[in-house]
This record gives structure tokens, C-alpha cells and sequence, in this order.
């Protein structure tokens, strides 16, 4: 078996590993409060920790003792912290400080003024123990629900705090009531031993969580990003395409699409400016999506049209939905403070009973919509 500081020096290495590792993690202005620069500092912080307490013997036992439990606990806190902040949740500075000063001021004393080791493993390990439980609460509360949205990542890093947590819960047993732990950290007992390897490997365990939350919340942003407009939250227009094609290769006809089209936006971004254009695009989309149930997915087509999915609807129902939604357009005007400013929409349908592109059907929704502006606008016209 390896003895503990050798153990204790693996850490040091593996820790400031993940530290550079969790440094280089993409982030954008956005993810400033990502927490992962805190848990960078934070294994950093660890990894110093380990190479004083391996000091031990060597340096005067302010380095290897009261420097490095002080260090290894600001560590812990830095782990919470960046937890906290991941999660964009409140980082209870005050109390975190003042919990830290009152932890090491009692380290300090069984030091100092009554050295007694049982003593020091005890407060080290109840305030480590305690700020990772509350790390394992944040991120099993706090970790995204959404059916699209990874388990692994959060349950992972969870579950490995948590085997942390109760490896210092046995430590504190130990020390108080069974003793197998020498007078020292670094007594080559077992149970020291087993208390240092399995604390390394999950230090790395925990790390590699971090990493793997930051990647999957990263990965879900840009999945957004790249599914939706920008602007105005509907579809992008390769999702809504998308959408569209998988429902044309499923061959559950009759499938149906919409394509509305605001009426004289031109003067609407004249009167209002682009900003102005802008929030009534915004308002546009609100309405049609208030107007819309959940599997009857909009995209933006661009500038000012926008595309309806109708999955398994003949012709009959694509025109009363397009009425229904040209009638709640001309119902529901963009407010501006006082003013009202009133918006129509002209609709081209189209309906396809057999296979064919999404290219020829986009085409007769697009001719229809022609025909809708020729007739004079604000109407609905089927291909
Ligand atoms: P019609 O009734 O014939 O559709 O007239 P229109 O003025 O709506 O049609 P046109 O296609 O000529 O003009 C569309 C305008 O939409 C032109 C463009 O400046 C504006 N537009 C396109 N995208 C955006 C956008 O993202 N924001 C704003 N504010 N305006 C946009
Ligand atoms: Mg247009
Ligand atoms: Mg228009």
C-alpha cells in the first residue's frame, strides 16, 4: 500500500492538473459567473494544500498544519462558491468568511494551545464535510430538469461530493471514537491511507464533474442558439426546415405548411425605427405563439415571415388555423405605452396528401401568399 504522503503528492499533482485543466474551459462574457473559474482557483488551492501537508516533517508545522488546513478549507469554500455561482444562486460571502475564520482560529487552537490531532481532524472534516453536502444540495436541486437536458453530468459530480462527504463523516467517527488514525495525518496507518486515496480520487471525480456540467451547459446554449432565432425565440429557419423535412420523410400525410408574412412592415420600421421593428417582430411572434399548440412548431423564414408546421392536418384545418392566427393578428396591436399600433399578416397554406419536397411545398405556400398580397392582404389564400 502506498503510504499517505506519497498519496498526498499524487493529489497535488492530479489537483493542479484539473485546476489548468478547469482554467481552460471555454467561456464566453456571459459565463463570467460560470463558477469554474472559482473552481479553477479552488483545485489550485487543493493542490497546494496537498504539497504542504506532504511537507510535513520538513517545514515548520505552521506550513505543513496551520497554513495548509487553512489553504485546503478556502479550497472547499472555492468549490462552493463556484457551485453557487454556476447555479447563479446567492454565495453567502459574509458567512462563508466568517465560517472560515472561525474553523481555522479553533484549528489554531488544538495547535497551539492544546495540541490535540483527534481535535483537528474533527473540525476539519465537519466543515469540509459540511460544505460539500451543501454543494451535492445545490447541484441535485438546482440541476436542469428539461427532458433535452443531460442527467449524467450533475449526477456524477453530485454523487462524488457526496462519497466525499461521508469519507469525512468516517473520518470524524474514526477520530473520535476509534483512533486507528496514529497522531498524525501522515502515520502510515490504513485508515489514513484509505482516507487519502479515495480523497484524491474523488477530488479528480469532482473536477471531472465540473468539467462535464460546464460542457453539457455549453452544449445546450449553443443547441439553442443554433435551433432558434435569436430575435424572436421561434425556430431558426434550418430547425423549422428541419422539422419539416422529418415530418415529409415520415410519410404520415396529409402534412400542411403556413407562411405568414407582415403586412407593410417597411412602414412599421419607418414610424417605430428598427428598434421599434424589432419589439414588434417580438410581439408578432408572442401572438402566434399564444395561438399555437405545442406540437404546431413556428420558425422564422426571415425578415418579417415566419413558417407553421401542421403535422397530420388536411387542407380544411391548415385554412382555420391560418384564419384563426390571421384573426388573433389583427385583434391583438402592438402597444407602445399609450399608442397602439395595428398589424395584419397575409398567410399562404399549402397541403401535401403525397411524397414530395420541401422545396415544391414551401413553393405553393409562397405562391399562395402571393396571391393573398395581390388580393389585397390581411386574408388567407390555400395553394
Ligand atoms: P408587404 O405587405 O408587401 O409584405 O410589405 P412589407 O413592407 O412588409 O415587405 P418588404 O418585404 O418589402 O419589407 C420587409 C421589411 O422588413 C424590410 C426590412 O427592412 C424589414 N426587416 C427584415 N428583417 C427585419 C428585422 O429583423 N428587424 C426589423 N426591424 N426589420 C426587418
Ligand atoms: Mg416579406
Ligand atoms: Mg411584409
Amino acid at each position: 500500500m502506498l503510504d499517505p504522503r506519497s498519496i498526498v503528492f499524487i493529489l497535488a499533482a492530479l489537483s493542479l492538473l484539473m485546476a489548468i485543466v478547469l482554467s481552460a474551459m471555454p467561456s464566453s462574457m456571459s459565463d463570467r459567473q460560470s463558477g469554474a473559474r472559482h473552481w479553477s482557483i479552488g483545485m489550485l488551492g487543493v493542490s497546494i494544500a496537498s504539497v504542504l501537508y506532504g511537507l510535513r516533517g520538513f517545514a515548520p508545522d505552521f506550513f505543513s498544519m496551520a497554513l495548509a488546513n487553512a489553504v485546503s478549507l478556502v479550497a472547499v469554500a472555492l468549490l462552493y462558491s463556484g457551485g453557487r455561482a454556476f447555479f447563479g444562486l446567492p454565495r453567502h460571502k459574509p458567512a462563508l468568511i466568517a465560517a472560515l475564520v472561525i474553523s481555522n482560529l479553533a484549528l489554531l487552537y488544538f495547535l497551539y494551545v492544546e495540541d490535540h490531532y483527534a481535535s483537528r481532524v474533527v473540525v476539519y472534516s465537519a466543515v469540509s464535510g459540511v460544505l460539500l453536502f451543501l454543494v451535492c444540495r445545490d447541484v441535485l436541486i438546482h440541476r436542469p430538469r428539461q427532458a433535452d437536458r443531460a442527467r449524467f453530468p450533475y449526477l456524477f459530480t453530485a454523487f462524488s461530493v457526496l462519497f466525499d462527504v461521508l469519507v469525512s463523516c468516517a473520518r470524524i467517527i474514526n477520530a473520535l471514537f476509534v483512533s486507528s488514525g496514529g497522531s498524525d495525518f501522515l502515520a502510515p496507518t490504513p485508515i489514513n491511507a484509505l482516507y487519502f486515496s479515495t480523497h484524491s480520487l474523488l477530488a479528480i471525480c469532482i473536477s471531472v464533474g465540473f468539467i462535464l456540467m460546464l460542457n453539457e451547459r455549453l452544449h445546450a446554449r449553443l443547441q439553442y442558439q443554433l435551433s432558434h432565432d435569436a430575435l424572436t425565440n421561434a425556430y431558426s429557419r434550418s430547425m423549422i426546415f428541419e422539422l419539416a423535412q422529418h415530418e415529409l420523410d415520415s410519410n404520415q400525410h396529409p402534412i400542411s405548411l403556413l407562411l405568414l408574412d407582415i403586412d407593410h412592415f417597411k412602414q412599421v420600421n419607418d414610424s417605430l425605427g428598427h428598434q421599434g421593428g424589432d419589439a414588434v417582430l417580438k410581439h408578432f411572434v408572442h401572438t402566434l405563439a399564444d395561438n399555437l399548440r405545442h406540437d404546431e412548431p413556428l420558425g422564422r423564414y426571415g425578415g418579417e415571415e415566419f413558417v407553421v408546421l401542421l403535422r397530420n392536418t388536411p387542407a380544411r384545418d391548415a385554412n382555420a388555423t391560418a384564419e384563426r392566427l390571421r384573426q388573433a393578428i389583427a385583434d391583438t396591436p402592438y402597444r407602445d405605452g399609450q399608442n397602439e399600433y395595428p398589424l395584419t399578416a397575409s398567410i399562404g397554406c399549402a397541403t401535401t396528401h403525397e411524397r414530395q419536397s420541401l422545396e415544391q411545398l414551401l413553393q405553393q405556400a409562397d405562391t399562395a401568399l402571393y396571391q393573398a398580397k395581390r388580393g389585397g392582404r390581411n386574408r388567407v389564400e390555400h395553394a
